[in-house]
């Protein structure tokens, strides 16, 4: 429902942070593209390539080389000089991999990147992969929170449009570590991407409903209840709460960039009013 898709739907886990969130994005995108990846591996599949900004996190890096892609199948899309991802860059660089005979599988666009606060301009990029038919993720680790702004919601326009999504309530919103999720528009997709069936574990005959049966759709078998302090948080402070302190945080960091921005000794990293608390200056 944040996040706008239709009806409220999709898919979605808690994982062990943003970082795991990322590669589980890649891992589920690779299985849209090439479903027998899973039983038969990458030699089964053609040379894979993802693209991500240059202020990109550096976990969508890690994330392919976890997953056999390899760093070097990241291509770095350049940015403008507040730090957000150049569109036509995107869309030349897709370009230039099909020619080599890559397959480009995953856009990882970032909404709040992590050391400018920029917003990748998720409209522009959800209509490149659409025409490329290339899975889009947003990695809203840090920006996401401000998806339960009503005032700050629209940095995250075009979001509706992503295939998955990386949210941290464990950054923006002060959950204590740790709290993140992976949210996936399409239902159904990552259990089939991850479940192995262990018979002893997920049997089809429990008397409750299934669908609280998230096992085998992660990686793991032990997990943390990541989603219980996010609860109780919410039942505490309720949606307007989280709103009232993401606004506050937001109005604080204003207040920081005009204290210094025309203060004597100091030099702001980049022009104009930053979109997230990221007040970046030398
Ligand atoms: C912090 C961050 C991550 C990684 O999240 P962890 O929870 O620390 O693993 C990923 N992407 C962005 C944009 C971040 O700022």
């Amino acid at each position: 429902e944040m996040i706008g898709w239709p009806g409220g739907c999709g898919d979605g886990i808690f994982s062990p942070g943003g970082a795991i969130s990322n590669m589980y994005a890649m891992l589920i995108a690779r299985f849209k593209m090439f479903p027998e990846v899973k039983e038969k591996g990458m030699a089964a599949i053609p040379r894979l390539v993802a693209f991500t900004s240059e202020h990109s996190h550096f976990s969508v890096k890690k994330g392919a080389a976890a997953l056999g892609i390899g760093t070097d199948s990241v291509i770095l899309i350049g940015c403008d000089e507040r730090g957000k991802m150049i569109p036509s860059d995107l869309e030349r660089r897709i370009l230039e991999a099909k020619q080599k005979g890559f397959v480009p599988f995953l856009v990882s666009a970032t909404a709040g990147t992590t050391v400018y606060g920029a917003f990748d301009p998720l409209i522009a990029i959800a209509d490149i992969c659409k025409k490329y038919k290339i899975w889009m993720h947003v990695d809203g680790a840090w920006g996401g929170g401000l998806l339960m702004s009503r005032k700050h919601k629209w940095k995250l326009n075009g979001v509706e449009r992503a295939n998955s999504v990386t949210w941290n309530p464990h950054k923006m919103m002060g959950v204590p570590l740790q709290c993140s999720a992976l949210l996936v528009r399409e239902e159904g997709l990552m259990q089939s991407c991850n479940q192995m069936h262990a018979s002893y574990l997920f049997q089809q005959d429990k008397h409750y409903d299934l669908s609280y049966d998230t096992g085998d759709k992660a990686l793991q078998c032990g997990r943390h209840v990541d989603v219980f302090k996010l609860w109780l948080m919410w039942r505490a402070k309720g949606t307007t709460g989280f709103e009232a302190q993401i606004d506050k945080c937001l109005e604080l960091a204003e207040y920081l960039y005009n204290k210094i921005k025309n203060r004597e000794g100091y030099e702001m990293v980049f022009d104009g009013k930053p979109q997230h608390t990221n007040v970046c200056f030398w």
